[in-house]
């Protein structure tokens, strides 16, 4: 009782700490600019938002708080994606022309934008080979992309916070025999045990089949992870005149009859690539699949975290600060996103040159069959989910 009792205090102002001015311009103003927040006083979150919460709370505030997303799309994001999709579309179709569609209307300039072939031929490549390699199935499709949303407990009390809610969409959801299991799809440019072995950290997924257990009532359990690698082959870009020239020279320097058989190597066509490609995607280790059971302690301990992370959200809401990780800032082995803005204390300029600003949770707005009749039921103001629909 008296958890709730401080997030009642809390969520009646946010807008406190005036002599914390970097901390105010991170927090939206009441109304409008944080949409993320329901119409009852409930915020609707997501996985990914507590994620980087816990990751940079510097970092939720900018892309939850603001809704500031980087102008230039990130590819690896949009490639997996786009993959989802084509995925949700088979399992949903099993029609192969269906997704290569899908993906050549991904990537309408393929043919004049370098970066567009890049993915096109690796989609194309990675969808073809998947289907080749699942021609059957060993389970049944229960739902796809499926919407859920639900109360945040206290696991102490029983009680449910008065500020959040926890919205999510799983990949799928299938049957084998008498048991149900999530589908989590992934690609990843590493497909190895190292990569296999850390799975189980997975928050996102065993979170998501809680709610789905407690919400949706379908009795999740475990997991299949379907892997999906992404091949690092390049499309051979053949010689300039001057590099042939240049090789030429070199060869004929180190030739003892003065002579060389050397021609100059042409681009790689692409339907040579391509077929390089689906050769590449017929090995084994393209694919992956791993099936885990949850044990219900994995549960209580994922309730137990998501509660904490729910506390210390509204203690740093309450208090107008939400700090930087810098121990995060490369955690990619690249910049982070909000690098730029970051780095230059929140300046406008930067923030006007670099980001945009979207809604706080994209990722529900391709929900194929969002509830939105239970969202109501929940008490949660579901009018920014209504208008993704
Ligand atoms: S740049 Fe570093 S400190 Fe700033 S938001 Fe990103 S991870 Fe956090």
């Amino acid at each position: 009782m008296e958890i709730q009792r401080d997030e009642n205090m809390v969520s009646v102002s946010d807008e406190c700490n005036n002599h914390l001015p970097k901390a105010d311009a991170l927090l939206p103003p009441e109304s409008g600019g944080n949409e993320g927040r329901a119409g009852r006083g409930k915020m609707i979150t997501t996985y990914s938002l507590w994620n980087l919460f816990r990751n940079c709370r510097r970092a939720c505030a900018l892309r939850y708080l603001q809704g500031l997303v980087p102008v230039e799309p990130d590819n690896n994001l949009s490639f997996g994606s786009l993959i989802h999709e084509c995925l949700a579309l088979w399992h949903g179709e099993r029609n192969l022309e269906k997704v290569l569609e899908h993906i050549n209307r991904a990537y309408p300039n393929a043919a004049q934008d370098e970066e567009q072939k890049k993915s096109w031929h690796l989609a194309t490549a990675m969808m073809k080979g998947y289907v080749a390699r699942y021609p059957q199935e060993d389970f049944q499709v229960v739902a796809l992309n499926k919407l859920f949303g639900g109360k945040i407990i206290n696991p102490a009390t029983g009680y449910s916070s008065h500020s959040f809610v926890l919205a999510g969409k799983v990949n799928g959801i299938v049957q084998i025999g008498n048991e149900y299991f999530l589908l989590e799809h992934k690609t990843t440019s590493q497909l190895d045990s190292a990569y296999t072995e850390k799975l189980w950290t997975d928050f996102q997924v065993i979170l998501y089949a809680w709610y789905v257990r407690e919400v949706l009532g379908i009795p999740v359990a475990g997991i299949i992870y379907n892997i999906l690698a992404k091949a690092r082959l390049q499309q051979g870009k053949g010689e300039t005149e001057a590099e042939f020239e240049a090789r030429r020279a070199e060869l004929l320097a180190k030739s003892k009859t003065g002579k060389t058989t050397a021609q100059r190597k042409l681009p790689e066509s692409d339907e040579d690539f391509q077929q390089r490609l689906c050769t590449k995607y017929t090995e084994p280790e393209m694919f992956h699949r791993e099936k885990f059971y949850i044990p219900k302690s994995r549960y209580d301990v994922l309730k137990s975290e998501l509660w904490e992370l729910t506390q210390n959200f509204l203690i740093a809401r309450r208090r107008g600060y939400l700090y930087q990780n810098t121990a995060f800032c490369f955690h990619f082995q690249s910049p982070c996103a909000y690098y730029p803005v970051c780095s230059a204390d929140n300046a406008a300029a930067v923030i006007e040159n670099n980001y945009r600003t979207v809604d706080p949770h994209e990722e529900l707005k391709t929900a194929q069959d969002m509830d939105s009749a239970f969202l109501e039921k929940l008490g949660i103001f579901s009018g920014q989910l209504k208008k993704a629909a």
